[in-house]
């Protein structure tokens, strides 16, 4: 299986070189292979084989009309819902809980013929950079065991690195697919707000949420974008609007007009052989027809703090449903209603969500909420504008999509505001609603890498897709 792309698995198939559950088989022997890596929280290796049992005869003698994602096995966040299968958001205050219905984007991956492997370590309620932050302990990086793989979707990303499955759904708030998709050297989209249902993903700040798909090829994303996408009557923020259509070969658009944020470029915390190759992929672009320019940015110091005052605040009202009451663990040391809901939230939250629930319960306080979060909705608005503004001018922004490569573990946990201001490439493309696609790139120096981010207008993720030829072209993909 390694290192081939789903429409190379299916024309295995379509040969007969090769049996779905041959497939399943061959990712099951790498998850235990990498078990050290603790990567999956659960696996659901019995019902897989099963599956891919039950769909290969009903594709025997019917190889001209196969589902578009058979073939395709799938590692889903555990913060994605799946009937039946428990799901606890990485955090003790859901632990025992199983899933009542399944998320939009893994039925209609199942509808076309997708094989669910288990569910991913990840950072608790998805908050955290770095996925040391979870009830079930760090996951590690894969090729740099001593490094975290990024966060929140780290395991994700580790689980498509290791070859653990082919296509794994992550979720998206602030950077969380693609920072670490870039970490460890794979390809990770964050959809445009409303582009792919966000019902049955576990809510973390619900005006930034959205699912997002990581794999080892843009061609693979590509496809199960065009399948998981869509209007949804359960999400009131979906959308059908431009649907996006899988090209097999996109084509050469010549001249793209890409802009680069100045002041990124120049940003004192930018690690210099991610900046220096950066400005080699930019130099292909241009040398490969394209007008990269740069264009000022001056809202760049605003992205971190809008970011963190408003998903906090939406944090905090998110999980006050968890009470002990309705959802999972209930503690056993209640004398009363009010010790039952103090209680638990102090047994059942990890510190990171203690301290995001109190900095969001804190900004939307009646003695501060103008302060803070009617400010920063207003800030919000004017990065929004000013993004607008470039973006109708220009096809696509450029940018690393992180600072530095992979942190030692540990090494994060003491300073959580370096943490936070880590995300400052990735958090724009969520306080705008845009699509942003990170690249795998080599960077200088080290054999840890990062990612190129391109991001677009909203409903264009076409372009980013046909971006990766080019990227590929300027040799940077590790
Ligand atoms: N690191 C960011 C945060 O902790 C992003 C998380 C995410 O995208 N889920 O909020």
């Amino acid at each position: 299986m390694q290192g081939r792309t789903l429409q190379q698995i299916q024309s295995a198939l379509r040969a007969g070189e090769l049996t779905l559950k041959e497939i399943v088989q061959y990712y099951l022997q790498r998850i235990e292979q990498t078990r050290d890596l603790n990567i999956y929280v659960e696996t659901w290796g019995v019902k897989a084989v099963e599956r891919a049992e039950s769909l290969q005869s009903k594709i025997n003698n019917h190889t001209e009309d196969f589902p578009r994602l058979l073939g395709a096995v799938i590692s889903i966040k555990d913060v994605i819902c799946y009937k039946n299968h428990k799901v606890t958001a990485a955090s003790k205050i859901l632990s025992g809980f199983t899933s009542q219905f399944t998320a939009t984007a893994v039925q209609k991956a199942l509808d076309e013929g997708a094989i669910i492997i288990g569910r991913t370590n990840c950072d608790e309620f998805a908050m955290g950079s770095t996925n040391e932050h979870s009830a079930y302990g760090p996951t590690r990086h894969g090729s740099h065991p001593d490094h975290v793989p990024g966060g929140s979707s780290g395991a994700a990303a580790v689980s498509v690195q290791m070859d653990t499955c082919l296509i794994a759904l992550g979720s998206d708030t602030g950077g969380s697919v693609r920072q670490p998709a870039a970490y460890c050297g794979v390809y990770g989209l964050k959809p445009t707000y409303g582009r792919i249902s966000r019902y049955g993903l576990i809510a973390y700040g619900s005006s930034f949420d959205q699912i997002g798909i990581l794999a080892k090829s843009a061609a693979d994303i590509s496809l199960t974008l065009a399948v998981v996408q869509g209007y949804d009557a359960m999400d009131s923020t979906s959308s059908d609007r431009s649907l996006y259509q899988h090209q097999l070969n996109p084509p050469s658009t010549t001249h793209l007009r890409i802009a680069y944020l100045e002041e990124v470029m120049n940003h004192p915390g930018l690690g210099q052989g991610i900046r220096e190759s950066t400005r080699s992929v930019m130099d292909s672009l241009r040398l490969q027809g394209h007008h990269v320019e740069a264009v000022s940015f001056d809202l760049l110091d605003y992205l971190v703090p809008t970011y963190y005052v408003l998903t906090t605040a939406e944090a905090s009202s998110n999980l006050s449903r968890y009470d002990g009451i309705r959802y999972g663990n209930r503690t056993d040391l209640a004398t009363d209603i009010d010790t039952l809901y103090t209680k638990t939230r102090s047994e059942g939250f990890g510190l990171e969500a203690k301290r995001r629930i109190m900095m969001g319960t804190f900004v939307l306080s009646v003695g501060y909420f103008d302060a803070y979060f009617t400010k920063a909705q207003q800030v919000r608005r004017l990065i929004i504008d000013k993004v607008d503004q470039i973006l109708s001018s220009y096809d696509v922004i450029v940018t690393p999509t992180t600072t530095t490569v992979a942190p030692e573990l540990g090494a994060s946990v003491q300073d959580p505001v370096a943490m936070y201001l880590s995300d400052v490439f990735t958090v724009i493309a969520n306080l705008c609603g845009l699509p942003a696609l990170s690249m795998p790139l080599a960077v200088e120096g080290t054999d840890l890498t990062s990612g190129i981010q391109f991001m677009s207008s909203a409903f264009r993720e076409n372009i980013l897709f046909d971006l990766q030829g080019y990227v590929a072209a300027s040799g940077v993909n590790p």
